[in-house]
């Protein structure tokens, strides 16, 4: 997390000058696996976002001397729980850095692993394996969110679902959470508005997962529109297109066309703002927040922070510096959901795949005195993760409800900036069994911390990260309380998780 201090007052946003503020920041634009000379793993991340701030502290030297900035960027803050993860065992230790960025999407190269056409494969199956490898284990899972890639035109040379059904094996089977396609580096440029492409925008809809596009010009992006249309309007994909989202890579590559934003203006399109810089950057949050007008959603809610690593290197620090200057158009409600809050809101469902289960919910609860009692209980949580049982799929944070994101509080005033770090779903996967569940952490209202075991599916299970209890179902909340067993301290809990999984 960055946290950063205002330079004098800002009445109209109640900010004192010195107030100082937590942004939680997601890079919803990053490759991992091999292409030619382009190679990157989960440590190469963590070692880039450390570049990144070293970068950004250069540029906030120069910025301070020309009264730039509205807000100085003054250090780095790791989340206490993954940073615990990634400190409970040597060799994870010391990729426990870079934390200007906290969670990353990361998806394959158009990759050395890509066989297309080859005995009949789908093009990704390998590289869609390793992301899975990489993203939905301990200890990157706690700060890595995977997308897998397909190519529609698979079909031409194979059968003709295959692109589905890999999407379908990325998914379900492998955990994977979002969709990655590119028109151009797989040649079906052609082929967007056809039906193999709309098959698979069909199924990433019925899936409720976020499609990123690779996005290169203001033509590709305006087909990719007119697709999502004409799905709108044809029968046969009508329902499952209502849930699809897309987001726009590089915002286009032209942030200056005002057809960006009539698209943007679209609910179900985002963008992300991986490969803009210098006079990019102001043009593209002026022209946003005069011409994304909309009474479905706030201009900044269609933008995501995004680096295009190892495409690009450094350069993403110059958009998350603007953001702090006193060009910026925006609150910091804009600024933590460009950087942060509307990835995690696309992403919106904890993890679960088709291993899912239904169980009913069980749940310990403890006196909550603040940190001392919540880092037993984290620590009783890592354990599990040490004794070959269990493997941590991912860790989800809870989020506020859709169109309710928060103006960010000082610190001295708790410091929340949306994203509730103290209440997350961790899914652990049985190494032994197909079997899967749900542990939720959180404080409650009455002084107490629960820790609740759920299922990943049914009436019992939670069906979305939004943090409100019309969100998560009256049924759940009374299973809950009926089947809580009350302990004398944090570790007394501790010893009791056990009775969890029972
Ligand atoms: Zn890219």
């Amino acid at each position: 997390m960055l946290i950063v201090r205002a330079l004098e007052d800002i009445p109209a946003q109640g900010i004192k000058e010195g107030d100082t503020f937590r942004f939680y920041i997601v890079d919803t634009h990053h490759h991992m696996g091999r292409e030619k000379t382009h190679k990157n793993t989960p440590g190469g991340a963590y070692d880039f976002y450390q570049l990144l701030w070293f970068e950004m502290k250069r540029l906030i030297q120069r910025a301070m001397e020309d009264d730039k900035l509205l807000f100085e960027p003054v250090e780095i803050t790791a989340p206490a729980f993954p940073s615990r993860i990634f400190n409970s065992r040597k060799s994870w230790k010391r990729m426990n850095h870079g934390w200007l960025i906290d969670k990353t999407i990361v998806f394959p190269y158009t990759d050395d692993y890509s066989t297309r056409g080859k005995n009949g494969e789908p093009s990704f199956k390998v590289s869609n394996d390793k992301i899975a490898g990489w993203t939905t284990r301990a200890p990157h899972s706690s700060r890595l969110i995977g997308f897998g890639r397909v190519n529609p035109s698979d079909a031409q040379s194979g059968p003709p679902d295959i692109a589905v059904r890999e999407l379908e094996r990325a998914i379900l089977q492998l955990g994977l959470r979002g969709l990655k396609l590119h028109p151009l580096a797989q040649l079906f440029i052609d082929e967007l508005e056809d039906d193999i492409t709309k098959r698979v925008l069909q199924k990433a809809g019925e899936l409720a997962i976020p499609v990123l596009f690779d996005t290169r010009n203001m033509r590709t992006a305006i087909r990719i529109k007119k697709l999502v249309d004409s799905m709108r309007e044809d029968e046969t994909h009508s329902a499952s297109v209502r849930q699809l989202k897309i987001i726009l890579a590089h915002c286009g590559m032209n942030p200056g066309d005002s057809k960006l934003y009539d698209i943007l203006r679209d609910p179900a399109f985002t963008a992300d703002t991986s490969t803009l810089h210098d006079q990019d950057i102001p043009l593209l949050f002026d022209m946003a927040i005069t011409r994304i007008k909309s009474s479905e959603k706030r201009w900044s809610e269609s933008l995501l922070f995004g680096t295009d690593y190892s495409f690009l290197s450094v350069q993403a620090a110059e958009l998350i510096l603007y953001t702090f200057s006193r060009e910026f158009p925006g609150t910091l409600g804009d600024v933590q959901r460009i950087l942060g809050g509307n990835a995690l809101s696309l992403i919106q469902r904890p993890f679960r795949t088709a291993r899912k289960t239904k169980r009913s919910p069980r749940q310990l609860a403890c006196p909550n005195d603040g940190d001392r009692s919540r880092s037993i209980v984290e620590n009783g949580i890592i354990s599990l993760l040490h004794n070959d049982e269990w493997e941590l799929s991912s860790l989800d944070t809870m989020l506020p409800p859709h169109q309710t994101w928060p103006e960010p509080v000082p610190e001295i005033r708790g410091g929340f900036n949306g994203v509730y770090i103290d209440s997350f779903v961790a899914t652990l996967r049985s190494k032994e069994v197909e079997y899967e569940l749900h542990l939720w952490l959180r404080d409650n209202p009455a002084n107490l911390l629960t820790l609740a075991s759920l299922g990943t599916s049914g009436e019992d299970s939670l069906q979305t990260t939004e943090y409100a209890t019309h969100e998560i179902g009256e049924r759940l909340i009374e299973e809950l309380t009926r089947n809580t067993r009350h302990e004398r301290d944090a570790n007394s809990l501790v010893e009791s998780i056990p009775r969890l999984f029972k």
